[in-house]
């Protein structure tokens, strides 16, 4: 991997990407988009007001009913996704430069865990293009009856800032495969890989209107996407405030479909009779891994009460050895957090762990040595003794700080790791298997990892229960949130 400090940036022009082109929005509004690990601007990005948004609407509108996209063979759907993974893949280094700097995770995860699986995925769903088939139905005659599944139309797909690329390309890779057409639009926070993404798309040679970004904020532009007439769906991941929005939005408006990706607690189940040293390994990365902002991290470790001392005090050790910097340093294991404002969100969660009782075991604090001064950084954080009803404990801090809990049994473990209002990720270490195996039936969440944590495929469906999401991103699942199912009945003459 190069060395990122030797690398120049390349920024997306400061335009909006609407029906094929770069363009100005309508009012000339702009946005800041800074580096959270220096706090300084990077540039500026248009803000599109509800006039953009019409456009880009309009624009998807026509690619979906009468442009190139309807007519277009599936296969030929097929070969420009996979070129715009190809493209992607290629460019991957100049794409998790700018995440990097925009997003302040390392550049290393920005390749690992972000531009590489977003390539991945585009990939796999370009294979799928010409692989969604209908049926014929067993109803009873005499009838010829099949069932044909279409696309569902244009599709908002709104996303969140922890990972810019990744997330957007779970979005687009399965919507453009069923034959929808897509108005992006990427957090304020992270919004410069979908500008580039979006003039990607035309190089790789996407008709215009198919792939259309639209940058600004939640309101006025997210609400303008949330309430236009001719959505059709709203793909969204992000937090369960903001997906309430949307709820009212679409009651307000035409019903619009929503696939809903929210946030979790996810809780790592430590048996006494687990690989230690894998799954120390496992849970140290669950939660530092991408600075804590990650959706499923595993901010929960539950420890048998037999194994808690020592299970608990390898955390520690791990954690305080662990290098926070400059984020385009190779050997930099964690960056900076997202924003001034998240640094003072995780920065009370941590207030409120002291106030409530935990044990801070390590960390607890703004990192502002060196370097780390002006951007917003945290010390990985582990509280011990943490009691279930505490909110460090029920709450999604998005940021990095372990807590960590006891447990007597099995039946004890379960009722702590169901806990919570969320149900996105779990995991259960024990060299048991077929006690893993019952356990997992009784977790309640939409991924259950048994003696690993964070892995991750195309192939395997990704999301929640509860107040985790609706619906499912990855794997052929995620292409049925962009299919309508239409029955078509022919009546055959009788006694033939
Ligand atoms: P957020 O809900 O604040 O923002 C997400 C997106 O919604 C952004 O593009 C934002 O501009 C937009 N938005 C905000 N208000 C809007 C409105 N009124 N109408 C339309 N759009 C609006 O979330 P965030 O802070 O960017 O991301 C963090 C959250 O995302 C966490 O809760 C995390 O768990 C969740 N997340 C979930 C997954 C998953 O796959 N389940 C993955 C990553 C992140």
């Amino acid at each position: 991997m190069t060395d990122a400090r030797t690398l120049a940036p390349q920024l997306p022009a400061p335009k909006l990407v609407i029906d094929g082109q770069p363009v100005d929005p309508v009012e000339g509004g702009t946005l800041p988009v800074v580096n959270p690990a220096t706090g300084q601007k990077i540039c500026d990005v248009p803000s599109a007001n509800g006039a953009d948004v019409d456009k880009a609407v309009k624009a998807a509108r026509r690619a979906f009913e009468s442009g190139p996209w309807s007519k277009m063979n599936p296969s030929e759907r097929g070969k420009l996704i996979r070129k715009l993974s190809e493209l992607l893949w290629e460019r991957r280094e100049e794409f998790a430069l700018v995440e990097s700097m925009n997003n302040g995770k390392t550049f290393r995860e920005a390749i690992r865990g972000d531009v590489g699986p977003g390539a991945g995925t585009l990939a796999y769903f370009s294979d799928w293009a010409n692989k969604i088939t209908g049926e014929v139905l067993p109803v009873d005659g005499p009838f010829l009856t099949y069932c044909l599944k279409e696309p569902v139309g244009v599709v908002a797909a709104i996303v969140p800032w922890n990972y810019p690329t990744c997330l957007l390309c779970w979005k687009l890779g399965p919507a453009l495969a069923a034959g929808c057409t897509v108005v992006v639009k990427p957090s304020e926070l992270t919004p410069l890989t979908a500008l580039k993404l979006g003039t990607l798309a035309l190089e790789a040679g996407f008709p215009p209107g198919v792939l259309n970004v639209v940058t600004g904020y939640g309101d006025p532009t997210g609400e303008a996407l949330a309430r236009h007439p001719d959505v059709d769906k709203i793909s969204f991941t992000g937090s369960g405030r903001t997906a309430r929005r949307l709820l009212q939005a679409s009651a307000g408006s035409n019903l619009k479909k929503l696939t809903l990706e929210l946030g979790g607690k996810s809780p790592q189940i430590i048996l006494p009779d687990a690989d230690f040293d894998t799954a120390t390994e496992a849970c140290f990365w669950g939660i530092f891994g991408n600075k804590g902002e990650i959706c499923n991290a595993g901010s929960r470790v539950l420890v048998h009460e037999k194994a808690y001392d020592a299970f608990v005090g390898r955390l520690v050790e791990r954690a305080q050895k662990m290098k926070v910097g400059d984020p385009l340093d190779p050997e930099t294991e964690m960056g900076s957090q997202i924003s001034a404002r998240q640094l003072d969100t995780i920065l009370s969660y941590i207030e409120s762990g002291r106030k409530q009782g935990a044990k801070l075991l390590t960390g607890g604090e703004r990192d502002t040595q060196g370097v780390k001064a002006k951007g917003y950084f945290v010390k990985p954080t582990i509280f011990g003794d943490v009691k279930p009803e505490m909110k460090i404990a029920q709450e999604e801090i998005f940021g990095p700080v372990l807590s960590c809990l006891r447990f007597r049994d099995e039946a004890h473990a379960l009722e702590i790791a169901n806990s919570t209002t969320y149900g996105l990720a779990a995991s259960i270490w024990t060299r048991d298997v077929a006690k893993a195996h019952a356990m997992a039936r009784k977790v309640k969440s939409g991924v259950v990892w048994i003696n690993c944590f964070n892995e991750f495929d195309n192939a395997a469906p990704f999301g929640g229960y509860k107040e985790s999401g609706w619906g499912r991103d990855l794997s052929h699942h995620a292409l049925e949130g962009y299919l309508q199912y239409k029955a078509v009945w022919t009546k055959l003459p009788e006694g033939v």
